[in-house]
């Protein structure tokens, strides 16, 4: 029997076969034979450990500078911006460096004055928001450091490193929101909510499961699932909470918060253009992964995302006045349709393609500079402008 002929169908396919010598030589390193490797059970063992993707050696003379494949390919690990395999990462990167900003430019004493006028529901729910995006950064933060050891693309890997310290400038802003308005004591107690409120944690839960399985388990298909899961953390999750807080901005009530939230919305419209195209890239890479059962898989997370989400909505807002809830379920599943478009596929929504919440959006510069509340007079930044041009803000 010919042996190449009988490899398990994942090896067989041409495109698959740099990965067949790769194994042979990885054969040849445990001390196996590829028979044995291919068809027993301790073969089964060996063959599981070499699909676990690589991490990126750090130096590596014998690679190209340009990547072959964003995971599990070839890098010599240097970086030159000017050959890169995917050349409109380079605006990207800009792009992301000019959103720089941090908490601590932003005024609160107003904000402070008018969260300690409000109801205790209303305090309530803006905490258990606060507590949400808290929890949703730090994962973050963890994810994308996990993602970029991988990336066997320096050019991928230097984008993550800018994502990652947002994240952790997010996860700032909340703490400088929290020790503006309230007590060290409830301030902890707002860090604790997420342990134990059920809701809280079912949403948490549904995407740190994943995460946690690439982690333990990382190869191109757990990759894939992470993805989903990162497009659904970034590009849906935030979403009920910030209408909340630009409903406040929209009564000039927590101005401060809001153009916090102005700036993470706008970061996180930049991550899931840049998650969406390593999606699709992926896909590219491992076109075994293109499979009607992985387009099922990302379709059904998505949709308990949207429910999820959609849940939290009707837990958490339902008191607010001013945020009619059908109309934020419909916008939910708006933006769904807007991320599932993002990543190359087709909408999974009927009858919702209008925005039926266009105040839901970054604020621009122009806004910012152009009133005369104390929010718009905080410093304004010299770093970069948003606007249409830099052409990642509306996804
Ligand atoms: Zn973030
Ligand atoms: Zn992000």
């Amino acid at each position: 029997m010919n042996l190449l002929n009988a490899v398990p169908s994942i090896l067989a396919t041409p495109q698959k076969w740099n990965r067949h010598v790769y194994i042979r030589r990885k054969c040849r390193k445990v001390g196996a034979g590829l028979k044995e490797t291919l068809f027993s059970k301790r073969g089964a063992h060996i063959l599981k450990e070499m699909m676990i993707v690589q991490l990126q050696t750090i130096f590596n003379t014998e690679a190209p500078n340009k990547s072959t494949r964003i995971i599990g390919g070839e890098c010599s690990g240097i970086l030159n911006w000017n050959d890169i395999r995917m050349p409109h990462m380079y605006k990207l990167y800009k792009v992301l460096l000019l959103n720089h900003w941090i908490a601590d430019e932003i005024p609160m004493s107003k904000d402070a004055q008018q969260f300690a006028r409000m109801d205790s529901e209303e305090q309530r729910t803006f905490k258990i928001n606060i507590s949400l995006l808290a929890v949703l950064d730090s994962m973050q933060t963890m994810f994308v450091g996990d993602v970029k050891r991988y990336f066997t693309d320096s050019s991928l890997e230097a984008i993550s490193a800018i994502i990652g310290q947002q994240e952790v400038v997010h996860n700032q802003s909340y703490s400088y929101v929290l020790s503006s308005i309230v007590s060290d004591q409830e301030q902890k107690e707002v860090f604790e909510y997420w342990k134990h409120d059920p809701v809280l944690l079912e949403r948490n839960k549904f995407i740190s499961d994943i995460y946690q399985n690439f982690r333990d388990d990382s190869n191109p298909q757990t990759f894939y699932e992470a993805l989903v899961a990162d497009l659904i953390l970034e590009g849906i999750f935030f979403y009920s909470t910030f209408a909340f807080f630009y409903n406040l901005a929209r009564d000039q009530k927590m101005m401060g918060t809001s153009q916090m939230i102005s700036y993470i919305q706008r970061d996180e419209n930049q991550h899931c253009y840049f998650f969406a195209e390593v999606f699709k890239q992926l896909l590219a890479d491992y076109p075994e992964l293109d499979t009607p059962a992985n387009k099922e898989y990302a379709y059904r997370t998505i949709n308990r995302a949207v429910e999820l989400e959609t849940n939290w909505a009707y837990y958490t807002l339902k008191e607010v006045k001013g945020i009619d809830l059908e109309e934020l379920s419909d916008y939910i599943k708006y933006i769904a349709n807007r991320r599932l478009n993002l990543m190359g596929m087709e909408k999974a929504y009927e009858g919702v393609d209008v925005n039926c919440m266009p105040w839901i959006k970054p604020f621009s510069d122009d806004a910012l500079n152009a009133t005369k509340t104390d929010f718009f007079e905080a410093k304004s930044r010299n770093y970069g402008k948003v606007g249409d041009d830099n052409g990642f803000d509306d996804l």
